[in-house]
């Protein structure tokens, strides 16, 4: 049987507000695309999850209707299931090995995982607590930073609480969840869900504290001196690339984190509600297409833009986003001006753009990336009318932390280097997610928040 489609808000609709457009399985297609699962003897699909998730024993709770102990189950890997129900790419992780992808289709692993965790959500008060038994680490309990509250962080925080470590993490934001708060819109995925995961995290025994920039408000020297005796840095990949094109600076052009940031954490999209608007015009360019760009630019859609049209230098198979993410975009009438670039932007009297010169590309060799390098053709250069541009064409390492600890190794992209056990240049000092492997997923994030929480134990009890 092909994979039980989730029902979503029609396209019409959704595009007029920021409401979730995926509104989940219920509890009758939950069991039923359950029980397509083959319950392998050697399941491929958890080597494919990079959290280890045991897939298939999940899915047979869940096929029994027996959805506390799925979720159980599932948490014994991953303390933020309904985030990665939502977000994670399954496509290209444990359904893309799932043995029924190339038969019938995958089991939809993803929606189920989803349907699972929101389950729990909705009926946690009822059920009994399944938190794992916090094991402790020795007869003392030691404090453990942990610098910023992403998916990295949460993890690794999560992971070290049930081991019985005094856990604190350290936000500069006021609120925490990273790129999960700050990033992803609403309708993608829902703040309270954020929170609540962020809330499960915290009855573990973790303290948050927001409004904390490491190496502004405190130094990991000064931390040591509060008692810390192990640190995980988690800081994401937060600073904004650029096109360093003629005109970048008009008003009206936005990096696509401060695009995302004013909309989705300050929440402007509820203005006047919110006293933090955002400008935006009548005809909107988003530069890229990654997952940045197609949240870019469903979120100047809703925000009232006439048009909004991406605009990538490859082709559609190149395109980074998720499959799903493309497809709703163009459903909701977002357009594509593919094998194209701008060249620069020119602005009116005011400083404000309206207009951007765009080149065309041809495909030439594999570069790094092993994509095929666009090749601007000559000569092909026109206008395009825009009021609005959102370049998302990639974030970097944001070098605040990193700059005051002079002893922190980095490659030449500026992440932190680490070693097989995530641990630094800098004696008790372990690093993951995007800091480390640069702009990459939530789960990826996880997984290294994980494996740098057992590492964290592992030298503590040395
Ligand atoms: P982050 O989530 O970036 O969190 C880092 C945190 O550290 C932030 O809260 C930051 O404020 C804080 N911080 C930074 N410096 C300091 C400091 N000095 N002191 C204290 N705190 C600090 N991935 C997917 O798998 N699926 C998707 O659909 C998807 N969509 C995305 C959409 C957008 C718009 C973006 C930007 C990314 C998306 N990603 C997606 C990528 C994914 O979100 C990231 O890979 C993941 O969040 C990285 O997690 P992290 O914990 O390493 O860092
Ligand atoms: Fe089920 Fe597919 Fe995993 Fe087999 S590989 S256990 S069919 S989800």
């Amino acid at each position: 049987m092909p994979k039980i489609k989730m029902r979503e808000q029609p396209p019409h609709e959704r595009i007029k507000n920021f409401n979730e457009v995926a509104l989940g399985l219920t509890e009758e297609e939950a069991v039923q695309e359950a029980k397509t699962c083959l319950q392998c003897k050697k399941a491929s699909c958890v080597g494919g999850c990079p959290v280890e998730i045991d897939i298939p024993s999940f899915i047979d709770y869940a096929a029994k209707g027996e959805f506390d102990k799925a979720l159980a189950k599932i948490r014994e890997k991953n303390s933020l299931p309904a985030i990665c129900g939502r977000v994670c790419p399954q496509e290209d992780q444990c359904e893309k090995v799932c043995i029924l992808a190339k038969k019938q289709g995958a089991v939809g692993i993803g929606d189920l995982e989803r349907f699972v965790a929101d389950w729990g959500l909705k009926n946690r008060p009822k059920t009994k607590d399944h938190r794992p038994k916090i094991k402790r680490a020795g007869p003392k309990l030691e404090k453990v930073a942990i610098i910023g509250s992403g998916p990295a962080g949460l993890t690794c925080a999560g992971d070290l609480a049930r081991k019985g470590y005094d856990v604190t993490i350290f936000e500069s934001l006021h609120k925490p969840g990273g790129v999960l708060t700050y990033g992803i819109p609403e309708f993608r995925l829902p703040k309270d869900i954020v929170d609540r995961e962020a809330g499960y995290v915290k009855s573990l025994g973790v303290n948050i504290e927001v409004n904390f920039l490491v190496g502004r408000t405190k130094g990991i020297d000064e931390l040591k001196s509060d008692g810390f005796k192990a640190f995980f840095i988690g800081i994401g990949a937060g600073l904004p690339y650029f096109l360093g094109v003629e005109g970048e600076n008009l008003n009206g052009i936005y990096s696509a984190n401060e695009f995302l940031t004013r909309t989705n954490l300050m929440k402007s999209y509820l203005f006047p509600e919110y006293d933090t608007p955002i400008r935006i015009g009548e005809h909107v360019g988003v530069i890229g297409a990654g997952n940045v760009a197609m949240d870019s630019a469903r979120c100047a859609l809703r925000l009232g833009a006439k048009e909004v049209h991406i605009v990538y230098r490859r082709t559609e198979s190149e395109m980074p986003a998720r499959i799903d993410e493309i497809k709703r975009a163009k459903e909701e009438g977002i357009g594509f001006e593919l094998l194209t670039h701008p060249t620069r932007f020119f602005g009116d009297e005011k400083g404000w753009v309206r207009e951007a010169e765009l080149l065309k590309n041809q495909l030439g060799e594999p570069d790094a990336s092993g994509r095929r390098r666009p090749v601007p053709i000559k000569g092909s250069e026109r206008r395009m009318k825009l009021d609005t541009v959102v370049c998302a064409i990639g974030q970097g390492p944001n070098p605040l932390l990193p700059s005051t600890l002079p002893d922190l190794k980095l490659n030449e992209d500026g992440d932190i280097i680490v070693d097989d056990n995530m641990m630094t240049s800098m004696e008790g000092v372990f690093a993951g997610g995007d800091i480390v492997t640069g702009a990459a997923t939530v789960i990826e994030a996880m997984g290294a928040g994980k494996k740098a929480a057992a590492a964290i134990d592992r030298y503590l009890r040395r």
